[in-house]
């Protein structure tokens, strides 16, 4: 058995002048994979439950799922979050923590677009639903590129600035732009995390190692037919 971590960008319509359309998956797509998935049979899982399975813990799910997104939009409030709860599945969301509240681009300049990101009230309100919240650091860099000091920055307060306003552990980290090397991953397990999710494209195995986690895109060109393609048959 595999487990398929998925991970969404934003959940809308693509913004005319956008340069990235792929990171935007339609409500209407959102909708038809989750309910596609419910129909099939998936249950999701807690992040913890993944951990435990590249550890070599058997699961009691028989067709496991984790739907992640990254950097914190708050059209995952808006789109994502409403069917999620119609087919009771849970979710995690990794953040940036210096975009919450805001209105700005994901640090990329070729993209002008501005998004609204969530903001702590509508954190709060989906953690205490069940809404598994993550670490996406701090201003959203190239990991493997920052000096030692703004890394271990980036990773830490992050970490405390979620748990403060949570009131709870943050365990999990995602890599910006999916960048990271072992230097990296060591100082994401320094600062206290038990876990981390990258870019790489595939399914958890058994004998993963847990601050390497793969995960599946999903993006705005996918077809249900391609979507379900890759959980069920990706590597
Ligand atoms: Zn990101």
């Amino acid at each position: 058995m595999k487990i398929p971590v998925l991970y969404y960008h934003k959940i809308d319509f693509p913004k005319k002048n956008a340069v990235y359309k792929g990171l935007y998956v339609t409500p209407k797509q959102f909708k038809r994979q989750m309910f596609l998935l419910k129909r099939l049979g998936y249950r999701t899982i807690r992040p913890e439950d993944v951990l435990s399975f590249v550890k070599g813990h058997k699961l009691s799910v028989r067709k496991p799922l984790l739907i992640t997104f990254d950097d914190g939009y708050e059209n995952n409030y808006i789109n994502a979050y409403p069917v999620l709860k119609k087919v009771g599945f849970s979710s995690m969301i990794f953040i940036s923590t210096g975009f919450v509240g805001k209105k700005r681009v994901v640090s990329d300049e070729r993209e002008r677009v501005l998004e609204d990101f969530l903001n702590i009230e509508e954190i709060r309100l989906m953690a205490d639903d069940g809404v598994f919240i993550g670490s996406h650091g701090i201003n959203h860099h190239f990991s493997d590129k920052l000096e030692e000091g703004v890394l271990i920055n980036e990773l830490t307060a992050s970490k405390a600035y979620l748990e403060n306003i949570l009131k709870s552990s943050v365990d999990f980290f995602s890599y910006p732009f999916g960048s990271y090397n072992a230097n990296v991953m060591r100082a994401v397990k320094k600062a206290g995390y038990s876990g981390a999710f990258t870019t790489d494209k595939g399914r958890v195995s058994v004998g993963d190692n847990s601050y390497e986690l793969k995960r599946i895109p999903v993006n705005g060109y996918n077809n249900i037919f391609n979507f379900l393609y890759k959980i069920i048959f990706l590597q």
